[in-house]
């Protein structure tokens, strides 16, 4: 049973150089973003605070013209979260502590990534092209495992945040603030932007000017799979991979993968 999950990239190197099949598959990259989980409240209750209800959450989806853009892994009063597998690399993800009393609110901004996207042939290229984007990602946080940040309000008039609003950032050892136009390909900024100003109509405050964007979300589900016969196993007898059911199946009760 061969139950890696989707980061230990230098096994999926050495199993596709031993002939294991693998194919490319979509995924998705993007950022975290921060809100004050009252603003988060207020939306989605209006003035219902006597009724004592927990930290209101949200889920939602933007379709564009050429791409989609999703919230996803939304925690109420969390903290945005270090996830490096790899030196040299940030990675961002998000949790909840039981509580869920933390100021801020945060979930993933995301925007969808297909086979197309990559030049290369190998089924290697996702993994090469998310790693990339953690490296890039490093070296605008100035390569001290500071991850960059940036305001909406930034991001949006794609200029570098030179100072915070009232949205502080969570993230942990330390936040750089910068351009993240400058780290995210094209489609990815341009989808992230339509998405984010979308979703203001849905939640309002959503795109206000001082939320907060963490970059950089690379790891929602696997760039590659491992091909499997109708027996679940692999062209290699005897090696049947697994794979915890991905989070988007998982929340969204929809297979994005
Ligand atoms: C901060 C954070 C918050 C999260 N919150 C949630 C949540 O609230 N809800 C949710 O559903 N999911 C959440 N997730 C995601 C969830 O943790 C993963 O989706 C899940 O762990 C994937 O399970 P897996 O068994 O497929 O892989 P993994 O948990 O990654 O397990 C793979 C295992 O294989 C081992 N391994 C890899 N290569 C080798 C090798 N060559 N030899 C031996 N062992 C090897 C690894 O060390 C690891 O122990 C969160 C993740 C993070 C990082």
């Amino acid at each position: 049973m061969l139950a890696i999950g989707h980061s230990a990239r230098d096994t999926f190197e050495k199993l596709y150089e031993k002939g294991l099949n693998m194919e490319k598959k979509n995924f998705s990259v993007g950022v975290r973003i921060e809100h004050k989980q009252d603003m988060i409240n207020s939306s989605q209750y209006g003035n219902k605070s006597k009724l004592n209800l927990p930290p209101a959450e949200y889920k939602l989806v933007y379709h564009g013209k050429e791409r989609s853009c999703y919230t996803f892994c939304m925690c109420p009063g969390g903290e945005v979260i270090a996830s490096s597998s790899e030196e040299g690399t940030i990675v961002t993800n998000g949790m909840s502590k039981f509580a869920r009393d933390g100021e801020n609110a945060n979930s993933a901004v995301l925007v969808n990534v297909v086979p197309d996207d990559f030049y290369g042939s190998s089924p290697l290229e996702g993994m090469y092209f998310q790693k990339e984007l953690e490296k890039k990602a490093f070296e605008y946080g100035e390569k001290n495992y500071f991850a960059p940040v940036q305001r909406v309000g930034d991001f949006l008039e794609n200029r570098k945040t030179i100072k915070l609003g009232k949205v502080k950032p969570t993230y942990l050892p330390g936040i750089t603030m910068t351009n993240l136009n400058d780290i995210l390909p094209d489609f990815v900024s341009k989808t992230l932007k339509e998405g984010i100003i979308y979703f203001d109509k849905k939640i309002k405050g959503f795109a206000d000017e001082d939320s907060i964007l963490t970059g950089v979300e690379t790891r929602t589900s696997s760039p590659i799979r491992i091909v499997r016969d109708q027996n679940f196993m692999s062209n290699v007898k005897g090696i049947y991979p697994v794979r915890r059911r991905c989070r988007l199946c998982w929340w969204n009760n929809v297979c994005f993968s």
